[in-house]
C-alpha cells in the first residue's frame, strides 16, 4: 500500500488519533500534501511531520477514515491479517462451526478494525456493503482476502454497495458478484430455517444483530399471544413459535416483507395454523389492539438515521411504545427495540419511560438488550453501539 497523499492534522488535533478514535473530522485538518480524490489511501501527521495513522479520505465532515494506527505503512498482507482476526473472533464466539447456525457478521465497520466495511457470512456467501468508497475501491483485494481466510468454507462474495456508498462520491458502483456465484440461499439461526434474499433484500439479507435478542424471547413466549411488529422476514415470529406461542401475528409495512415471512412459516412450521401475517402501517394497527396480545415486540426501522431528526425520533419511540403499554395484557411481556444509531440508550429508556408513565401503568425492566458479539464495539469509537432494547413486564 502507498499513500497518495499526507494529511496534516492542526496542532493538538491528534489527541483523538492517540485515543484510537478512528474518524478524522474536517476541521481537524491544517493541510493535505499531495492531490486527493474520494476514496484515496492518505497518511495522517502531526503538525511537526510525524506519521500516526493511514486511512482513506472522503467527502463529508468525516474526512478521514483510519484503519491503521502508528507509523509502519500496512504492507501487502494487511486486509488477510485484518480478516483473519475478525474471523478467528467468530471462531472463538462459537460462530464458525455452529451446528445450528450458519449465519454471522464476520465484519462490523469500526468494530473490526475496518471502518465503511460491512461482511456478512451466509452459509457460504459472503455479502459486502461499503459505506465508504476508500473499501469499496480495496473490494478486489477484500475479496481475495476472504478467499484466503474462509477458504472452502466460501462459495461466492456479492458487493451490494450500490446503495450504501454515499451519493455525493458520484460513483456508478453496481450491485453483482466479486467472487463465485450462489442463488437466493437458505440458512439457520438457532435451528431456523430462512429465506435470504441479498439480491433485493433490506441491509444484507437478514438482520443478524437479534439473532439472541429472538433466542431470549422463545423463553417468554410459551402459550401467548404474541405480536410481532416490524416482522421483516419474521425472524421473532419463529422464535415465538419455537417457544410454544399459541398464536403469533406479524406485521410489517412491505408486502415483499410479509410474504417472505409467510414462506419462512411455512419452511419452519409447515401446516401449523398458529400464525398470520398482515400488511398494515405499525402506527395504525397498534390503535386497536386492545387486550389482543400478552407479547409484543416492536423493532422498528431507524428512526433517526442523523442528529438533527433526534427529537422526533424519540416523539416516536414514545408514541409507539405508549400504544403497547396501554394496550397490552396485564402480566404482558414488550420487547422493544431502537436501531438508530444517534439515539444513546439513556435517550432510548427515557423515552420508554415516558411512554410507561402516560399509560399509568406498573412497568419493570427485566433485560437490558444490546447487539450480539459479532457487531462488536470498538471501545474507542462508542457511536458504534446502535442497537438497544428493554425487555418490560407489564403489571
Ligand atoms: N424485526 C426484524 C427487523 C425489522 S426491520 C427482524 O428481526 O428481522 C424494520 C421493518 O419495519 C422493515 O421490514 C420495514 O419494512 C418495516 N417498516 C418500516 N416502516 C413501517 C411502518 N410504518 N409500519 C410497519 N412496518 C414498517
Amino acid at each position: 500500500m502507498q499513500p497518495l497523499a499526507h494529511v496534516i492534522l492542526k496542532k493538538g488535533k491528534e489527541e483523538s488519533m492517540e485515543r484510537f478514535h478512528p474518524w478524522i473530522f474536517s476541521g481537524a485538518i491544517d493541510r493535505i500534501e499531495g492531490a486527493v480524490e474520494e476514496g484515496d489511501l492518505v497518511s495522517v501527521r502531526k503538525s511537526d511531520g510525524k506519521t500516526i495513522a493511514y486511512g482513506h479520505c472522503a467527502i463529508g465532515s468525516i474526512a478521514v477514515r483510519i484503519f491503521s494506527f502508528g507509523e509502519n505503512l500496512p504492507g501487502d498482507d494487511f486486509w488477510k491479517n485484518r480478516i483473519q482476526q475478525a474471523y478467528k473472533l467468530r471462531e472463538s464466539m462459537g460462530l464458525t462451526d455452529a451446528p445450528d447456525t450458519n449465519v454471522y457478521r464476520l465484519i462490523h465497520g469500526e468494530g473490526d478494525g475496518m471502518p465503511g466495511l460491512i461482511a456478512d457470512y451466509y452459509n457460504g456467501t459472503v455479502v459486502l456493503q461499503c459505506h465508504s468508497v476508500g473499501m469499496w475501491l480495496e473490494r478486489e483485494a477484500i475479496t481475495e482476502a476472504l478467499k484466503a481466510v474462509l477458504s472452502d468454507k466460501l462459495v461466492a462474495v456479492y458487493d451490494k454497495s450500490a446503495k450504501t456508498l454515499p451519493y455525493k462520491a458520484d460513483i456508478e458502483a453496481k450491485d453483482g458478484y466479486l467472487y463465485g456465484e450462489s442463488s437466493v440461499g437458505e440458512v439457520l439461526e438457532y435451528g431456523n430455517r430462512f429465506k435470504v434474499d441479498w439480491l433485493e433484500g433490506q441491509k444484507t439479507g437478514f438482520f443478524i444483530d437479534q439473532r439472541e435478542n429472538r433466542k431470549l424471547l422463545a423463553t417468554y413466549a410459551k402459550d401467548k399471544s404474541v405480536l410481532n411488529m416490524f416482522c421483516y422476514t419474521g425472524g421473532f415470529s419463529f422464535s415465538a413459535m419455537q417457544g410454544g406461542a399459541k398464536l403469533v401475528h406479524s406485521v410489517d409495512s412491505s408486502a415483499k416483507a410479509i410474504e417472505l415471512t409467510n414462506e419462512n412459516v411455512g419452511l419452519n412450521f409447515p401446516g401449523e395454523n398458529r400464525h398470520e401475517a398482515f400488511v398494515a402501517d405499525g402506527f395504525d394497527y397498534l390503535q386497536d389492539i386492545k387486550d389482543k396480545y400478552d407479547l409484543i415486540i416492536l423493532d422498528p426501522p431507524a428512526f433517526a438515521k442523523h442528529r438533527g431528526a433526534l427529537a422526533q425520533a424519540l416523539q416516536g419511540y414514545k408514541r409507539l411504545n405508549a400504544n403497547a403499554f396501554r394496550q397490552i395484557k396485564p402480566g404482558g411481556i414488550l420487547f422493544t427495540f431502537s436501531c438508530s444509531q444517534v439515539v444513546t440508550r439513556n435517550n432510548f429508556r427515557e423515552a420508554v419511560f415516558s411512554a410507561a408513565a402516560i399509560s399509568g401503568r406498573e412497568v419493570r425492566i427485566l433485560h437490558q438488550l444490546s447487539q450480539p458479539a459479532d457487531h462488536p464495539i470498538n471501545i474507542y469509537h462508542p457511536e458504534g453501539e446502535y442497537l438497544k432494547g428493554l425487555v418490560l413486564y407489564v403489571e
